[in-house]
C-alpha cells in the first residue's frame, strides 16, 4: 500500500498532527522509533500551557504560543484532558527588572496575552503568601495552564486511531528515497514503507531525519537538558501558580508548576548536552535550581522531594520553530527545532501545517469522531458502584498501588488498550501506578508481574522503559 501520509515521531507534535489529519479522507501512518508513545521531550518537560508573553514578537513561537493556548480549552473538552488553570506570576526585584518585566508585558500585548495585569509586591503576595519578600513588581498571566504532557500525546493519538490512522512502534525510520511522487522509507526493523508525503516530527533528531534525503539542512539541533524536582502532594497548597523569574537568553529560568496531580516541579536548568538519549540529574543540576529559587521562595520544603528527573529539548540554531515544506523533495514538510513552547503550541502547530503549508485540499470526513471516552478512575467511583464492579470482576478489588489506588484491572487495562504498553514506565504513564510517594517501592513488582502474565511475556523480557532496559538482571532466589 502507498500511504498518503506517513509522520515521523509519535512525541506531541507526531500525535497532534496525526489527530488533525485524521480528520480528512487520507491514509495514514505513524512511525515510532521508541517503544511507546512521548518517550523524548514530551515526557519530560515543565508540562505548562504557557500564555505567549515570552516568545520574541513576531515569530512562529509567539503565534502559535498564543493560539496553542486557546485551543487546549477545546482539546479539554474533546480529549477529556487534565487542564489545572493555574495562571503564572512573572516577578521582578528591582527597578532594573521592572523596567524588564513591563517590556514583558508590552511583548504580551503585542503576541495578544489576554487578560495580563501588572501587580505590586504585596498585591502578588496576598494571592501566593509564599513568595519571596524581596518581589516588587509582578506580571500576571491568568491564561497559562498545566497540563499532563504524556496523557494529552496518548488521548491524542488513540483519536487519530480511533479516526482510521495506523500507529507502529518498535520502527526507526533510517533510510528515505524519492521516485515518481513516491517516498520508500525503509525501517529499522527491516521493512519498508511507501507515501506520498512525509512530516518529519523527530524532535531531538528532526536534522537527522531531514538529512536522510535532503543534501543540506537549515538548520542543527543543538540538545539543551533541564533537570528537576518533584515535590510530593503534600505541597499541594503551597503554591498555586505558575512561578516564572524573568526570562534571560537561555529561557524561561527556573520555575515552580503546581502539577495537575499535586505535586510541585522546581526546575529546569538550561545546559547543553552532546547526547540526546542521556537524561540523567547531577548534583550540580540540583544546586542550581535551589540556587535560583532563593529569589521565588524562601519557603520551599525539600524535604518532600519524591524523586528527580530530567528532559533534553530540541533546541536549534534556528530562531524558531521550523515548519516548512523541502524546497527539493515535495511533499517532504519538516516540523523541526520544536522546542520550548513546543507543548503548548502542538495544536496551533497541527492545523497551521495541514492549512498553511500542506494547504491540505481533501475532504473532511463525515464521521470523524473528535472525542475521547476517558475511563474513569476505579477510586474515584461510588462506593455502590466499586462493589458492583468487584462483584462482576474481582480484579477491581485488588489494589496494585497503594499510593495512587490504582486496580489491577486498570493495569490490565493500560497494557491491553489500543494505545496500551507494557513497560513500567508505560504503565506508569497511562494508569499513575508508581506515581506516588513510594515511587514504585510497593507496586513496581506487582506490576511486572501483571505485566508478565497479560502479554506472556517472561519477567526479565519486560523492559522499564525503552528497549534493552529489563528491570531483573538475574534470579538470585529460587521459589519452590
Ligand atoms: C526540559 C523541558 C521543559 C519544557 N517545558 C515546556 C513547557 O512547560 N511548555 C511547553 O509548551 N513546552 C515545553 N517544552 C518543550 C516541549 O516539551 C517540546 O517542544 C515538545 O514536547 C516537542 O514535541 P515533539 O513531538 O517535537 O518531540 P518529542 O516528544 O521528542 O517526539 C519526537 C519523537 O520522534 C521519535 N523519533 C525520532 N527519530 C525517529 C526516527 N528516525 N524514526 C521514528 N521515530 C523517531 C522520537 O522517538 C520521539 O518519540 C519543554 C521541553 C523540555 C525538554
Amino acid at each position: 500500500m502507498i500511504y498518503d501520509y506517513v509522520v515521523i515521531g509519535s512525541g506531541i507534535i507526531g500525535t497532534m498532527i496525526a489527530r488533525e489529519l485524521s480528520r480528512y479522507d487520507v491514509s495514514l501512518l505513524v512511525l515510532e522509533k521508541e517503544n511507546d508513545i512521548a518517550n523524548h521531550q514530551t515526557t519530560a518537560n515543565s508540562a505548562i500551557i504557557h500564555s505567549g508573553h515570552d516568545p520574541k514578537e513576531g515569530t512562529l513561537k509567539a503565534k502559535l504560543c498564543v493560539l496553542g493556548n486557546s485551543l487546549y480549552n477545546k482539546l479539554e473538552k474533546e480529549l477529556d484532558i487534565p487542564l489545572l488553570r493555574t495562571g503564572a506570576f512573572v516577578v521582578a526585584h528591582d527597578q532594573d527588572e521592572e523596567k524588564m518585566l513591563d517590556q514583558l508585558y508590552q511583548r504580551g500585548l503585542i503576541n495578544g496575552v489576554g487578560e495580563m495585569m501588572l501587580l505590586s509586591g504585596d498585591e502578588a503576595r496576598r494571592q501566593e503568601p509564599l513568595l519571596s519578600p524581596s518581589i516588587t513588581k509582578v506580571l500576571s498571566l491568568p491564561t497559562t495552564k498545566v497540563t499532563y504532557p504524556w496523557e494529552v500525546a496518548i488521548a491524542a493519538l488513540g483519536n487519530a486511531i480511533k479516526n482510521g490512522a495506523t500507529f507502529q512502534r518498535n520502527s526507526e525510520v533510517v533510510s528515505m528515497n524519492y521516485n515518481d511522487g513516491v517516498y520508500k522509507i525503509g525501517l529499522k526493523n527491516g521493512l519498508n514503507v511507501q507515501t506520498k508525503n512525509i512530516i518529519n516530527a523527530a524532535g531531538l533528531w528532526s536534522d537527522h531525519v531531514a538529512l536522510m534525503l535532503e543534501k543540506e539542512f537549515e538548520l542543527t539541533i543543538k540538545p539543551r537538558k533541564g533537570e528537576y524536582l518533584v515535590l510530593d502532594r503534600k505541597a499541594k497548597d503551597l503554591f498555586h501558580k505558575v512561578i516564572y523569574p524573568l526570562p534571560t537568553s537561555s529561557g524561561k529560568g527556573v520555575l515552580i508548576v503546581p502539577q495537575v496531580h499535586g505535586n510541585i516541579l522546581l526546575g529546569p536548568t538550561s545546559s547543553p548536552v552532546s547526547d540526546p538519549n542521556k537524561a540523567g540529574t547531577t548534583k550540580d543540576g540540583m544546586t542550581y535550581i535551589k540556587d535560583h529559587l532563593k529569589k521565588l521562595s524562601v519557603h520551599i520544603p525539600y524535604d518532600m522531594v519524591i524523586r528527580t528527573f530530567a528532559g533534553i529539548r530540541a533546541s536549534s540554531t534556528y530562531d524558531d520553530f521550523y515548519i516548512k515544506e523541502s524546497s527539493f523533495f515535495p511533499g517532504f514538510y519538516h516540523v523541526a527545532g520544536i522546542d520550548s513552547p513546543g507543548l503548548t503550541a502542538a495544536p496551533a502547530i497541527a492545523t497551521y501545517l495541514i492549512n498553511e503549508i500542506i494547504k491540505l485540499k481533501a475532504n473532511q470526513k463525515e464521521n470523524f469522531d473528535p472525542y475521547r471516552v476517558k475511563p474513569i478512575p476505579f477510586h474515584h467511583r461510588s462506593d455502590l458502584d466499586k462493589k458492583k464492579m468487584i462483584e462482576e470482576n474481582p480484579k477491581y478489588g485488588h489494589l496494585v498501588c497503594k499510593c495512587e489506588k490504582i486496580t489491577e484491572q486498570e493495569i490490565i487495562d493500560a497494557i491491553t488498550g489500543p494505545t496500551g504498553n507494557e513497560t513500567i514506565k508505560g504503565i506508569k504513564k497511562r494508569a499513575r501506578a508508581g506515581s506516588g510517594l513510594c515511587q514504585g517501592g510497593y507496586c513496581e513488582s506487582r506490576v511486572l508481574k501483571i505485566i508478565s502474565k497479560t502479554t506472556g511475556k517472561s519477567l526479565d523480557e519486560i523492559n522499564y522503559y525503552a528497549e534493552h532496559t529489563p528491570i531483573l538482571m538475574k534470579e538470585t532466589k529460587k521459589h519452590d
